[in-house]
This record gives structure tokens, C-alpha cells and sequence, in this order.
């Protein structure tokens, strides 16, 4: 079939990373009902994180906590208030233009159904992007007709139906198709699995992997679902109220979950051993207003181990154990940070946030 990835464009070879974030802040203005004038939600609020060539960055944390907005921000849906994206060297706004991101990211979101228009053919669908591009009709057609077979449609079955005729299932896969029309190096993935059945799930992660794999993909792969992201992510990074808290490769941070908000989270996964169900919840309460977060560390209204320092000052990320890829923002982790558990030994620090 058509190569869906051109060489040429991997212009800083494997070292450089595919995307460099810097500083990502997006805040929306509020100005109705209670809130004044000038209010914002802090959506992204100076997040800075890298995605490496073909590796799969998994974004975690609670409903608002900002994952979603770094997506579209990544992708160029909603502009940026402070901060920088740099694509493979090509910072995004003055070496690259947003016609060009666009080249080089699609974006596959959870609700497969309002992602489609309704009154284009499936073939339609997957052919539109490419002809926008200017590629020629019968060949739009020929693409659209490759990739509907490589997302497992047949399509002579499936080229001329409507979204309506399809399942949930079907229809993410056309939404795959439709992004790999474009020839992207970078999908992300925002819930892409989460409204679908478990065993269709998994048919369409095996798919997601295959293609990486066949088209030399990287993934960002955003999700509440904490074991659907060990499955797929080289790397994860935690997320609370537009802040990353941790970040590492996701064997380090599971076994060795140092943030005690990532702890949080893990604990709340639901567990199939009746030896090791939870007792107490992990997390008390909803995240904080957005719009008026909590000083110093965002996470000290809820966190167990909170010290005056917490509310303070604003935690500095630093190295969890000996993996210099595996960092957190917490003042258990600095030992000049003045919080009584500061200088532990990791293992005490990580024993504490568990
Ligand atoms: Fe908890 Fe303080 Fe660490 Fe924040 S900095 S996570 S409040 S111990």
C-alpha cells in the first residue's frame, strides 16, 4: 500500500525528540454568574514534558486535570497563552506553521460517533483530508480503500456505508484510518478506548500497536484508565490541576510511584484480589477550583502528608531514585525543602507516599 510516513521529514534523526514542550500554559476566561471579571480556569498551567520518536507517552490524572487541554494544545486546536512547541527542531508559530503541524499530528478523541460526518460515506470520510491536500480523487479513493483494509474493514463491505450503520468499534477504527490518511508521525489519542467494550478494547489497542510498529507512529495516549496506559505507554506522566506532577517510564513510576497524588491514583484502581481491596478511599474529596488553585503545592488540601511547606511554596521537580528519566514535583523528594520527611532515603519517601 501507500507509505503513509515520509523520511525526509524526520529532519533531526533519532535523538532529537518528536515534540519539545516547554512552559504550555492556557487559561480560560470566565466572566458569568459568581465568578468576576478576569476570573480563569488555569486549564495548563507550565507544563513541560518531551515525546521521543516512536515511543508512546501516556498522560494520566483525575477529570480536569488539564490532559485533554495539553491534547488539543499539542495538536493546535486551541492556541497557547505562554509556552512553546517545538516539533522535531521546528518551533511551532515561527519555523513551523500550523498547516505543518497539521502534516505531522492528528488527533483521535473518545466519542467516536460526533467525530464523523454524518453524510459522508465511510470512503468520503477517510478520502476528504487527503484531497484537501490536493491529492488527485481516484487516488484519495485507493488510499482510503488500503487503510479501511488495514484497520481490519473490509472495503468492499465498508467504503460505501454511513457512521450510523456501524458500531462504536468500527467507527474508532475509520477514525484511525482517517488520521493515518493524513501520513502523521505523532497521533494522540485522547479516551480514543474508553467508550468502547473491554474485548473490543482490546482488538483496537493490538491495532493501535500494529500500526505504530508498520508506520513508525508515536503515540500520545491520554487516559483515566491506568492499566489500558501500562499496556501501552513507554513513559507516563501524571497530571493535577494543570500541573504535571511525575513523570517517568511507566515500570519506574509503578513500581516506585513517588508522587504521593500518583499513589492516589494507583490505590483507587480496582483490584481483583479480595486480599488487596481497598480499605479507606485514596483520595478525599473532588480536585480543587481551577480557577482559584491551592498555593505552594497544588495538591496540599488533599495530600496526607501535607506540611506548612506544602502550601507555601510550589514544589521543585526532582529524580526519584537512580532513574534520571523518573521525576516528581514534591517536597518529600528535596532535601532542601525544609518538609520533615525531606531527605528520607527514596525508599522511605516512596514507603510514605504509599
Ligand atoms: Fe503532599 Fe507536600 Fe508533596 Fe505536595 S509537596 S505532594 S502537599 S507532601
Amino acid at each position: 500500500m501507500s507509505e503513509p510516513t515520509d523520511t525526509h521529514r524526520d529532519r533531526g534523526g533519532p535523538a532529537q525528540p518528536l515534540v519539545i514542550a516547554s512552559d504550555l500554559t492556557r487559561h480560560f476566561a470566565v466572566r458569568r454568574g459568581l465568578f468576576s471579571k478576569g476570573d480563569a480556569v488555569r486549564a495548563v498551567d507550565g507544563v513541560s514534558f518531551t515525546v521521543e520518536k516512536g515511543e508512546t507517552l501516556g498522560i494520566v490524572g483525575e477529570s480536569g486535570c488539564g490532559k485533554s487541554t495539553t491534547a488539543r494544545l499539542l495538536v493546535g486546536l486551541i492556541g497557547l497563552d505562554k509556552g512553546e512547541i517545538v516539533l522535531d527542531g521546528e518551533k511551532l508559530g515561527t519555523d513551523l506553521k500550523l498547516k505543518d503541524l497539521w502534516d505531522d499530528v492528528q488527533m483521535v478523541f473518545q466519542d467516536s460517533w460526533a467525530s464523523l460526518n454524518p453524510r459522508l460515506t465511510i470512503e468520503e470520510t477517510i478520502a476528504f483530508g487527503p484531497k484537501m491536500r490536493g491529492v488527485a480523487a481516484k487516488d484519495a479513493r485507493r488510499l482510503a480503500h488500503e487503510l479501511l483494509e488495514r484497520v481490519g474493514l473490509a472495503p468492499a463491505r465498508f467504503a460505501g456505508r454511513y457512521p450510523h450503520e456501524l458500531s462504536g468499534g468500527q467507527r474508532q477504527r475509520i477514525n484511525i484510518a482517517r488520521a493515518l490518511a493524513m501520513k502523521p508521525r505523532l497521533i494522540i489519542l485522547d479516551e480514543a478506548v474508553s467508550a468502547l467494550d473491554k474485548s473490543v478494547e482490546a482488538q483496537v489497542l493490538n491495532l493501535l500497536a500494529d500500526l505504530k510498529a508498520e508506520f513508525g507512529l508515536t503515540y500520545v495516549f491520554i487516559s483515566h484508565d491506568l492499566n489500558v496506559v501500562r499496556f501501552v505507554a513507554d513513559r507516563i506522566m501524571v497530571m493535577y490541576l494543570g500541573e504535571v506532577v511525575e513523570i517517568g517510564p511507566v515500570d519506574a513510576v509503578w513500581e516506585r510511584r513517588a508522587h504521593p497524588y500518583t499513589a492516589a491514583l494507583f490505590a483507587a484502581m480496582p483490584s481483583m484480589d479480595p486480599d488487596h481491596r481497598t480499605e479507606k478511599p485514596p483520595l478525599a474529596g473532588d480536585p480543587p477550583n481551577p480557577i482559584n488553585p491551592p498555593s505552594g503545592c497544588r495538591f496540599h488540601t488533599r495530600c496526607q502528608y501535607a506540611e506548612d511547606v506544602c502550601a507555601a511554596r510550589a514544589p521543585k521537580t526532582c529524580p526519584v531514585g537512580d532513574i534520571a528519566s523518573h521525576v516528581a514535583a514534591c517536597h518529600m523528594l528535596d532535601p532542601q525543602s525544609g518538609h520533615s520527611k525531606a531527605g528520607a532515603s527514596p525508599t522511605l519517601v516512596l514507603e510514605a507516599a504509599q
